[in-house]
């Protein structure tokens, strides 16, 4: 719900942050696909997005990869009606807390999907001590107009995800992007690109760190 760690939280936040979860339980249906592709392959794929001529995380990242797989995912469209059903009856606290609640989620399934990657190159993975992070259009310099080569190359209306004209997925509630596998440097870059100014969650150190200390 994007509230500082240290914050204390209200019974009724905490009432909210319930029922939100029992209804996702009931309503989720987790599905997600990946599939290996090259690095010039991505690379090419890449420049398909607006502005990605420029400098950003991915230029960097990529040439040190071991192996990369574009990746799908989504939580199912009964989350997404029962959010708008939510607001539509005047609701908007309970929808509110549906919708926080779904986007972590379905930052957690990509996560996962990144774990299943990594289990799937097992001992013949590119590296020790292999690290799986996912990267996604609409993020750090990949501009969401990625999305339509990525989906042009994944199609992932197998598992019910179509895009937009405006490159906007439905379900709402889903991701994409491509899984990195590699060592935690290959994850590792000075986040000081043209777009990083104006950045309040700063993302990367977190995720940086992160494998890091699985390391
Ligand atoms: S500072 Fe923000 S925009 Fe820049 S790379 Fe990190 S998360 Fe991305």
């Amino acid at each position: 719900m994007q509230m500082p760690e240290d914050t204390p939280v209200s019974a009724r936040l905490e009432a909210l942050e319930g029922a939100a979860a029992t209804a996702f339980e009931k309503l989720a249906r987790p599905v997600g696909v990946f599939e290996a592709v090259s690095a010039e392959e991505f690379l090419r794929l890449y420049a398909d997005a607006r502005g990605s001529a420029g400098d950003t995380p991915l230029h960097h990242v990529v040439p040190r990869a071991g192996a990369l797989a574009l990746f799908a995912a989504t939580l199912g469209a009964g989350v997404d009606a029962e959010i708008r059903q939510r607001f539509r009856a005047g609701d908007a606290p309970s929808g509110w807390a549906l919708d926080a609640f779904a986007s972590a989620a379905a930052e957690r399934v990509a996560d996962r999907l990144g774990e299943c990657y990594r289990l799937a190159l097992g001992d013949t993975g590119p590296a020790p001590g292999l690290r799986v992070l996912p990267y996604s259009p609409g993020y750090c310099g990949w501009d969401v107009s990625g999305q339509a080569a990525l989906f042009r190359a994944l199609v992932p209306i197998e598992i019910g995800i179509t895009l937009s004209a405006r490159c906007l997925m439905q379900p709402i509630k889903s991701v994409s992007g491509v899984l990195v596998a590699g060592s935690p440097d290959t994850h590792t870059f000075r986040p000081t690109f043209d777009f990083c100014e104006p950045c309040l969650t700063k993302d990367c150190c977190r995720r940086m760190a992160s494998v890091r200390r699985q390391g």
